[in-house]
């Protein structure tokens, strides 16, 4: 956020055709070409997407049968051979694959040599519990490249400055040289006080940003903050991802600043799943992701109705992952055309994905991400849940992986307190489990307190 915005030099096709591209050649990432692709592939016939997806997913089949051997058994299990007639369609054959099932085979029997350097990125996304994925340069090329067209979706292009709402306050070089060459401002979502949301108002007016991005709940506090202000600046595109886009939100954000959300669907394992289209639709990134929602008998359900979301990313990398079992409720589109021309297939917004926000006594508001980001770096946390019934204090329910090591609760709380909370009583109690809502997912705040930023109207 300091560094000051170099976009009087660096014009979109200056990025498109010479730097990214340049830069991609030198970390093998491919994130441009791909992009450009999927620009072109998005406006194909439905036809010559199911044929580019039928290609991807023999390939993925057969790379997964020589080279997983956790993918390998289940196939030999399940009779599924790699072969010349494969189809998505055949997904029915196998079995849903669970995040405690590759947790359980994790490192060595769910990943493969690509040939590039990978990394292990540490994931709880909005599901509380932590879980390790295997990624390379090319996997996370691909992965920005269908976040980029998203972006244009929401009518951002590139080189345009924008202020990003986010968790990570210690972005790697790569990631900041990125962030500067793309225009971001990036603010922390850890504090959301009366004062960083002043802060964060004056950045957009001193840069004269058009683009605001980032969770949901962070920018409804924005938005909530900036009417109370008499805010009266247009902004070009508000995009969303990460949590549940609940309508008030939308409505609040919408209105504040006077465009449309866009809301995103990717999965923090490292791939896009669907975004909105400038007609609201969410179309699915079918060129990098199949998806599948499933009734209770592993049977699909119809348009209208809730299933468990499958994902299959076309795309293997270091850690193929094949119907995963992500966590997430969604339902199918009834949709077979949008008027807006893009022939990628349709879902509807998502389910179950529900979250609140603490309140802190010096009027700090943590959102579910600020829980996840710290303590996804505690590998003996499994699972969480807070809950809040007065300002002062609030109760951290974990559940270890193992039994909890003497300190474990201190160090929690330290690190929450580090991070914004400073001014909360907290206590961490050890479970043995997190009791599951209606939804059949795990809700990670509950608040009984009222919403202290006032017109929240559901
Ligand atoms: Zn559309």
């Amino acid at each position: 956020m300091t560094m000051s915005s170099p976009h009087q030099t660096l014009n979109t096709k200056l990025l498109r055709n010479l730097v990214f591209p340049v830069g991609d050649f030198l970390f093998g990432q491919k994130m441009i070409s791909r992009l450009k692709f999927l620009e072109a592939a998005q406006y194909w016939s439905p036809s010559q997407i199911e044929e580019q997806q039928t290609a991807d997913f023999r390939k993925l089949i057969r790379v997964a049968y020589e080279e997983v051997p956790f993918y390998r058994q289940l196939f030999l299990e399940w009779g599924i051979r790699p072969e010349k007639n494969l189809t998505p369609a055949d997904l029915l054959r196998m079995p849903v694959v669970t995040k405690d099932r590759l947790r359980a085979a994790y490192p060595q029997n769910v990943t493969r040599s690509t040939g590039q350097k990978t990394y292990e990125v540490s994931t709880s996304g909005s599901t509380g519990k932590n879980f390790h994925v295997m990624e390379d340069a090319l996997t996370s090329g691909y992965h920005r490249a269908a976040f980029l067209l998203a972006l244009e979706w929401a009518g951002w292009s590139m080189g345009e400055p924008q202020l990003q709402t986010g968790i990570t306050p210690n972005r790697s070089l790569d990631r900041r040289l990125k962030d500067w060459l793309l225009g971001c401002h990036y603010v922390s979502a850890y504090d959301l006080s009366d004062s960083h949301l002043d802060e964060i108002l004056n950045t957009i007016e001193k840069y004269h940003l058009k683009h605001l991005w980032g969770y949901p709940g962070s920018l409804y506090l924005i938005a909530q903050h900036a009417q109370k202000r008499g805010w009266n600046q247009p902004l070009h595109s508000v995009v969303t991802w990460g949590d549940m886009l609940y309508p008030h939100y939308r409505a609040a954000i919408e209105k504040t600043f006077q465009t449309r959300v866009t809301d995103t669907y990717g999965c923090s394992e490292g791939f896009q799943v669907s975004a909105q289209c400038e007609f609201g639709n969410y179309h699915i990134h079918a060129l990098d992701t199949l998806v599948e929602f499933l009734d209770e008998d592993g049977q699909p359900v119809s348009p209208g109705q809730v299933g468990s979301i499958i994902l299959t990313r076309l795309h293997p990398g270091p850690m193929p992952l094949i119907r995963y079992q992500v966590g997430d409720l969604g339902s199918p589109s009834a949709l077979t055309s949008c008027p807006c021309g893009r022939n990628l297939p349709m879902m509807s917004s998502l389910f179950g994905r529900n979250t609140d926000i603490i309140q802190t006594p010096s009027g700090n508001r943590l959102i579910v991400h600020f829980f996840t980001g710290v303590l996804e770096h505690f590998t003996d946390v499994e699972s969480f849940q807070v809950i809040q019934d007065e300002l002062e204090s609030i109760t951290v329910l974990i559940v270890p992986t193992q039994p909890a090591l003497p300190g474990l609760s201190q160090a929690i709380i330290k690190a929450l307190k580090d991070r914004g909370a400073a001014d909360l009583e907290i206590k961490v109690e050890f479970v043995d489990q997190i009791p599951l809502q209606k939804t059949g997912k795990n809700r990670f705040i509950i608040s009984s307190l009222k919403a202290s930023s006032g017109s929240s109207s559901q």
